[in-house]
């Protein structure tokens, strides 16, 4: 179901065919021909199966992926505007592959808390999408009356905070607050996503650092100031809810390898729990970073390089089901560059339209071909998160009666990241002068162009995507 209806010039009437030697289907990376009506794929068949009147889309060797899907994105508007908006986001998104992307509750005025703020968003989104889009809506304290017909608007789902969220307008919850909220999300069937850290470490471990002295400059003064224990105590309170109303229950950002065998013991009594890492965690390590770079702060932490081969394990053996980016940027000057002081900084990292050439990258470092990544990359980042936004019959694979969105991938070209590549409204990243292999190329919506090159094609034609 869709909100707001086709507009602009389109293919839509047409049929088209698209083909490739490397096409992922589900038998894996090879030659195959997508067959799109009105926008949809009809049907995947062999490389040379077109019919004598058309004219093909060829592809030649690239890589054709369906369109990702980020469930974790903060696009900040209405209200936050100059921090990012629709327009910039979903240009970043599109540059990247990424052809659905779900934003997040906060950071925009008023938060997606009600039904309406749900409508100022919608309002404030139209004609300016360039990809396809969907809300998260939010549980804060003190608004599970109003949770039960803000799910009937057709979002896929919540997200909550455990811990202070740094926007005083989207407040944190506690055990009772979920207690209060679960009951009407297992009604409506969707899931509560939740940043899993919670206070009481992380305030424990500020005063020690203060009552120390700690230099604020330093990384490992913030790192250590929200420590593994509060995410693991987060998360073991979830595991439980979970498990007590048995209703889905997702880890927005695990950034601790140690909450690792709690949610495999969890998963293996069958609780139903979901966990999302981000492409930062798998890509940097707290050894790596500078003392003042506060580009690098998030939160939870980017931990120790140990822990993130832990966490790159776990993703690859399903224990973490998916990757999302978790972007979230801010004007410069809220990074506090030039004091680097990381408890003053804004925490949030950008990167929408890096993370497939990213987790790519860092899978040809450990020895993967694209043959074998194909596969993987497109779980964690297309069909994953579109099963956890509900979008499964459309979004995160080429299949047939899915939305022809996809991306042309390039697994051979190598580049270095410099602003001009970055779409998103403020050009601070902490992957600039990041080195990677694999390029998109192009990007498909509803079996259109939208971008090549480098460049933008039509007009934003994006559309809201609701729950069905
Ligand atoms: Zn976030």
């Amino acid at each position: 179901m869709l909100i707001t209806s086709l507009s602009g010039e389109s293919n839509h009437s047409m049929s088209q065919v698209f083909r490739s030697t490397r096409v992922l289907t589900a038998d894996g990376l090879g030659p195959a021909t997508l067959h799109v009506e009105a926008g949809r794929i009809a049907a995947v068949q062999s490389w040379d199966s077109v019919p004598a009147n058309a004219a093909p889309h060829d592809f030649g060797d690239l890589v054709l992926l369906p369109g990702l899907v980020d469930s974790h994105v903060h696009i900040n508007e209405p209200g936050r505007t100059e921090w990012e908006g629709f327009v910039t986001a979903t240009m970043a998104a599109a540059s990247g592959g990424v052809t659905t992307l779900v934003d997040m509750p906060l950071n925009c005025v008023p938060e997606t808390t009600d039904v309406a703020a749900l409508e100022a968003k919608r309002a404030a989104a139209q004609g300016k999408t360039w990809v396809d889009w969907a809300a998260w809506g939010g549980v804060v304290r003190g608004n599970s009356a109003a949770l039960p017909a803000l799910a009937a608007t057709g979002i896929p789902g919540f997200k909550c905070f455990l811990i202070h969220s740094g926007i005083d307008g989207f407040a944190w919850v506690d055990e009772s607050e979920l207690r209060l909220a679960l009951p009407h999300l297992k009604a409506a069937g969707l899931p509560l996503l939740a940043h899993a850290e919670v206070a009481g470490p992380v305030n424990a471990a500020t005063q020690a650092l203060n009552a120390a002295g700690a230099d604020w400059r330093k990384y490992s003064t913030y790192l250590a100031s929200r420590p593994d224990a509060a995410e693991v105590e987060a998360i073991t309170l979830l595991i439980q809810l979970a498990e007590e109303f048995d209703t889905p229950i997702h880890i927005v950002h695990l950034a601790t390898a140690q909450a690792l065998p709690i949610i495999a013991a969890a998963r293996r009594r069958g609780v139903p729990i979901t966990v999302e890492t981000c492409v930062q965690y798998l890509w940097f390590a707290a050894e790596e970073i500078a003392d003042g770079a506060t580009e690098f702060k998030c939160a939870p932490p980017i931990r120790s390089a140990a822990n993130r081969e832990a966490l790159r394990a776990a993703l690859q053996s399903g224990l973490i089901d998916l990757v999302a980016t978790d972007h979230s940027p801010c004007p410069p000057d809220m990074k506090r560059r030039e004091e680097g002081r990381w408890d003053l900084a804004w925490g949030g990292i950008a990167s929408l339209g890096l993370a497939l050439p990213v987790m790519h990258t860092a899978l040809a470092n450990r020895g993967f071909g694209i043959a074998e990544a194909a596969s993987e990359l497109a779980e964690w980042m297309s069909a994953s998160p579109a099963r956890l936004a509900g979008l499964s019959a459309r979004k995160g694979a080429l299949i047939p009666g899915a939305d022809a969105d996809f991306v042309l991938f390039d697994p051979d070209a190598h580049w270095t990241v410099a602003p001009e590549h970055l779409h998103f409204r403020h050009k601070l990243s902490p992957y600039l002068g990041a080195e990677l292999l694999g390029k998109v190329k192009e990007t498909w919506l509803h079996g259109e162009q939208i971008f090549s090159a480098g460049s933008f094609i039509g007009q934003p034609r994006g559309q809201e995507l609701l729950r069905p």
